[in-house]
């Protein structure tokens, strides 16, 4: 697949965190004590063998290295580049209790992958038999990719299907790039490919789905959210295009179309979409950015590393805080706010005469995105609570045999690593079922 970064976007957004070289990596790996029963490992939703890809560092073989990462985890590059490694594997670390500083394992693990991949290194197809069976996995995300790597390494036939021109789902188009570049997540998109699994951009609707359902031996719904929600405020239907979704701010200048976003910007939501955002439009430009939140410091959503980090960038932040209307002059927008408290069951009252404005030129609404319920809603047989789809927890399957499902669409929004993980339960799921439905006709 070709995709460049374009020169100006690449300039904007370094890596936030250099890459490890050999030397530094081998000393850093040298530091592990190869836990027994590694609490690391037990940390990492797709249980990466952390001690062991670490040693095969420390003795010199990267590609072993990465082999072991990549049996676990097939999206193990963009793990260890996007993870939230301080609460997951590298906050499990024993150093902390020793009071030392804990491995770097993300830094490591992406030396291992990335060397690994830039010396020509290729997933390795597993000794196994082609089998008949055709199982569809709609959407390119990292839960689909998971689960389409896993069934081909078992042999079946395999097809991903995704509406937007570019697969890999939100690690292509939705990740701040300084800390995941779109032309990586494509580079590990095409090793799912190597494997023999095939790619195709179109559209999937409920009578499309109720086709594939005819068509394919077991279809697995790896769709994600929908559409962020709408900023629901006062006359905001006349501010027009200077409102940008966060996820479109992102997708465009990721895929080398940047929105115009003017010098003043305000990111409203606290998640780790709008650290990205509003990162991303300091980055590109903008000369003041502030992030309005409803609530205080301590209740955002995002993780503390990421508030650090939009410190740094320059980002400002206005707690406590609930716009009310956007409305545009002649020079932009100015959005209404107004004060709010909370009580101590997180209810908000928004307090009388503390009315104020911010004026701007872009307004990036970031507060979280609504499930597909248009198409999930009308798959047959299959079960929804609370705009999640419902899965058996060990196989991914829901209430319709046919249909397994992972990723946002069932957990609501959590990790990459958490997608892989439901994407790779649900090949293995999917992989007993038919082979059982196959006993039993043989039978
Ligand atoms: S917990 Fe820390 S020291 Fe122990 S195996 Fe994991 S990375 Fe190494």
């Amino acid at each position: 697949m070709e995709f460049a970064t374009s020169p100006e976007i690449a300039q904007c957004f370094p890596d936030l965190h250099p890459a490890m070289d050999a030397r530094a990596a081998v000393v850093e790996a040298n530091r592990c004590l190869n836990c027994f029963d590694a609490p690391c490992m037990g940390a990492c939703p797709t249980h990466i063998d952390v001690p062991g890809f670490i040693r095969k560092i420390a003795a010199g073989n990267v590609s072993g290295s990465a082999r072991t990462i990549l049996d676990a985890n097939v999206l193990g590059a963009s793990c260890s580049r996007v993870c939230p490694v301080e609460v997951l594997c590298e906050g499990a670390c024993v150093l902390h209790g020793k009071h030392q500083k804990p491995i770097e394992i993300g830094r490591l693990q992406r030396f291992a992958t990335e060397t690994f991949y830039d010396a020509g290194g290729r997933l390795a197809l597993r000794q196994r038999d082609e089998r008949t069976q055709r199982i569809a996995c709609i959407g390119a995300g990292p839960a689909s990719l998971a689960c389409a790597a896993e069934l081909r390494q078992q042999g079946f036939q395999v097809h991903v299907i995704d509406r937007r021109p570019l697969p890999g789902g939100l690690n292509t188009y939705g990740v701040a790039e300084y800390k995941l570049r779109a032309a990586d997540s494509l580079r590990e998109v095409e090793m799912v490919r190597g494997l023999g699994v095939e790619f195709e951009t179109r559209d999937v609707d409920a009578a499309s789905l109720e086709e594939l359902e005819r068509e394919y031996d077991a279809v697995f719904l790896g769709v994600g959210l929908g559409a962020m929600h709408r900023l629901e405020v006062a006359d905001a239907h006349t501010a027009g295009a200077g409102i940008i979704d966060a996820l479109k701010f992102i997708a465009a200048y990721k895929t080398g179309t940047p929105l115009s976003i003017g010098r003043r910007v305000v990111v409203i939501g606290a998640g780790n979409t709008a650290i990205d955002a509003a990162c991303a439009a300091k980055r590109l430009g903008a000369e003041t950015v502030t992030l309005v939140y409803r609530r205080q410091r301590e209740n955002i959503p995002a993780f503390d590393f990421e508030y650090d980090h939009a410190l740094r960038e320059g980002v400002e932040f206005l707690w406590a805080t609930l716009p009310t209307a956007i409305t545009a002059n002649d020079t932009g927008l100015v959005l209404t706010c107004v004060a709010v408290t909370q009580d101590a069951n997180g209810h908000l009252t928004s307090q009388p005469g503390s009315e104020f404005t911010i004026e701007c030129d872009a307004v990036v609404p970031a507060i979280g995105q609504s499930p597909l319920l248009e198409l999930l809603s009308q798959v047959r047989g299959v079960t929804m609570q609370r705009g999640r789809v419902a899965i058996d927890r060990a196989t991914g399957q829901t209430a319709n045999p046919k249909y397994f499902a992972g990723g946002d669409c069932v957990n609501d929004g959590r990790e990459v690593v958490d997608a892989v993980a439901d994407g790779k339960r649900a090949a293995l799921g999917i992989a007993d079922w038919l082979l059982a439905r196959m006993e039993e006709h043989s039978g």
